[in-house]
């Protein structure tokens, strides 16, 4: 069996056009244009490539993008100064603060200093709760992003056994959560799980978030599952910089039904997540419809 390959850069085209569908609607019926505030502080490379696009792409949608640029040595007084500035703004309607901060600055009084309705990275104890306990909250992109694919992908979620390996706050514990609203059946494994391999192999639906190169591999896998792999490793290959991922592509292709590539899989639904849920916060702060698919 080869297995049928999940594209997410197509996916995440096609959540960006009915973004922007739905931004230019809303501004030619209601006059509203949808804002979205980063806020970067220090000058982490990785972080102000991240920033740059995703300051691009919203843009492309149509929204409004202001971006904050502040110095390393930033305070947390000012930091949070700004938060409480872009709270208030009514033209603001998403505020993410990239992360790793710099060491001086508490990542978790930062994030919750953001109006919970405007987190739209969905990392506010607020969010984090109304997700575990059901209720509409702002969601983690990375793992919404990866519930639309399987939900294009296989429709009703109900019932199947979901093994989500790695449990961060940014991805895996979401992850979990999203399937359990779905009504999978989930297990969440970690670097204690005993026997990793026979416990992912109960799994119709396999999630890696891990940040180990090609740790799963083929024979680990359920004949016909679908995996998503959320991990982005950087590895030398035949003098190369090459990206992959958690799972080893080839042998798990091999077996599985369906299958995320790395990259251009999980990864580029991650910023049009992003996106989708500025649009969801406006058309809530305005009490407008919100985008059909787009939300968990
Ligand atoms: P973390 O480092 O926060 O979490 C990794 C998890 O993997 C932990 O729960 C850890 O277990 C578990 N783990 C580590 N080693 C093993 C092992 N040998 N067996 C089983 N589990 C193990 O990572 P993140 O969740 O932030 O990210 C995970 C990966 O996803 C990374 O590669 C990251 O780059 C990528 N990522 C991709 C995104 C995208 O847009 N595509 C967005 C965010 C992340 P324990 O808790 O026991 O230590």
């Amino acid at each position: 069996m080869t297995a049928k390959l999940i594209d997410g850069k197509a996916f995440a085209a096609t959540v960006r056009a009915k973004v922007a569908a739905h931004v230019a609607q809303i501004k030619e019926e209601n006059g509203i244009t949808p804002g979205l505030a980063v806020v970067l502080v220090g000058e982490d490379p990785a972080s102000q490539v991240y920033v740059r696009s995703k300051g691009k792409q919203t843009v492309e949608v149509g929204m409004n993008s202001y971006e904050y640029k502040l110095a390393a040595d930033t305070s947390e007084a000012d930091l949070l100064a700004l938060i409480d500035r872009l709270n208030k703004d009514p033209e603001v309607h998403g505020i993410l603060v990239q992360l790793p901060l710099p060491k001086h600055l508490d990542s978790d009084l930062v994030i919750n200093s953001i109006n919970p309705a405007k987190d739209v990275d969905g990392f506010h104890i607020s969010n984090v709760g109304l997700l575990g306990t059901g209720q509409k909250s702002m969601v983690p992109c990375t793992p919404l992003g990866c519930l639309m694919m399987l939900r294009d992908y296989h429709g009703s979620l109900s019932g199947m056994n979901a093994v989500v390996i790695g449990r961060s706050n940014i991805v895996g514990k979401p992850m979990a959560n999203l399937l359990l609203g779905d009504s999978c059946t989930v297990t969440i494994a970690h670097s204690r799980t005993k026997d990793l391999p026979s416990v992912v192999r109960q799994a119709d639906i396999v999630v890696t978030a891990v940040g180990r190169p090609e740790m799963a591999t083929g024979d680990w896998i359920k004949p016909g599952a679908t995996v998503i792999d959320v991990g982005i490793n950087r590895i030398e290959r035949d003098g190369k910089t090459v990206l992959v991922g958690d799972c080893e592509f080839d042998s798990c292709e091999a077996v599985a039904g369906a299958i995320t590539p790395v990259p251009g899989g999980v990864g580029p639904m991650t910023i049009a997540c992003l996106l989708a849920n500025t649009l969801t916060a406006c058309c809530r702060a305005h009490g407008l419809r919100e985008p059909e698919g787009l939300t968990a």
